[in-house]
């Protein structure tokens, strides 16, 4: 049971580190443990040693843990790509959705969104370097007009933008695409769309994020250990 406790105090101490070297306070920057392919005992350990923002990239399996773990003082972000035939149960049971890139999954989020629970947190999904395979938004353009239209949906709030980069191994090539997901939160706030929140950084590159201004990091291998 010692394990995940102790990488968690391991990784919030260099969460801190980073966020200090890069001129930041260590609250600024929040850890989301990616739960995702993790058992549930990890979990629990995790809550148990404080954790409470946990994330999950498929749907089953995050109600399935959800449902296991039965606390509700945790909050749960949805990170994957989300199908059509799948939101409303993450409008029923995530706090958080970190993918949107279609209209479409916002307007059936945003109608399926229960009026008992508090607005449904939403990010834009960037795809920052363009790639081939990945989801995400890719034109400046299209970001705009989703978080225009977005803004205007009841029982949704928009916090911000999350973008997943291509791997990259040098330091400041990692703060390349970060910088830029930054800039178009900034070109967001210059047509009066205030966000709060710049989801990125993984377990690899989570101290270049911090010092291109992420407010969560997605942490999940050097949390739990591998993924089963
Ligand atoms: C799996 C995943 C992570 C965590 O990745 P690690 O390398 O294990 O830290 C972060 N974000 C998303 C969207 C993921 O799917």
């Amino acid at each position: 049971m010692i394990r995940v406790t102790e990488n968690l105090r391991k990784i919030r101490d260099l969460l801190a580190k980073a966020a200090n070297d890069a001129g930041r306070s260590a609250d600024s920057v929040r850890l989301l443990a990616v739960s995702k392919k993790q058992p549930v005992s990890s979990v629990l350990e995790a809550a148990a040693a404080g954790q409470r923002d946990f994330g999950e990239n498929q749907v089953q399996e995050g109600l399935d843990k959800i449902q296991a773990v039965a606390n509700d003082e945790l909050v749960w972000h949805f990170i994957g790509h989300l199908q059509t035939n799948k939101t409303k149960a993450v409008a029923e049971h995530f706090h958080w959705v970190h993918s949107v890139d279609r209209l479409k999954i916002a307007r059936r989020l945003s109608n399926q969104r229960p009026e008992s629970l508090p607005d449904l947190n939403i990010c834009l999904e960037v795809n920052i370097d363009e790639e081939q395979n990945k989801s995400g938004l890719v034109t400046v353009r299209a970001l705009t007009e989703l978080a225009e239209a977005v803004v205007e949906l009841p029982r949704l709030r928009l916090r911000g933008l999350m973008c997943l980069p291509a791997i990259r191994h040098d330091f400041d090539e990692q703060r390349v695409p970060f910088a830029r997901l930054r800039e178009l939160a900034h070109g967001l706030a210059a047509i009066g769309i205030e966000t709060d929140t710049l989801s990125m950084g993984m377990s690899d590159d989570y101290r270049a994020a911090i010092f291109e201004g992420a407010t969560i990091v997605r942490i999940g291998t050097a949390v739990f250990g591998p993924r089963q």
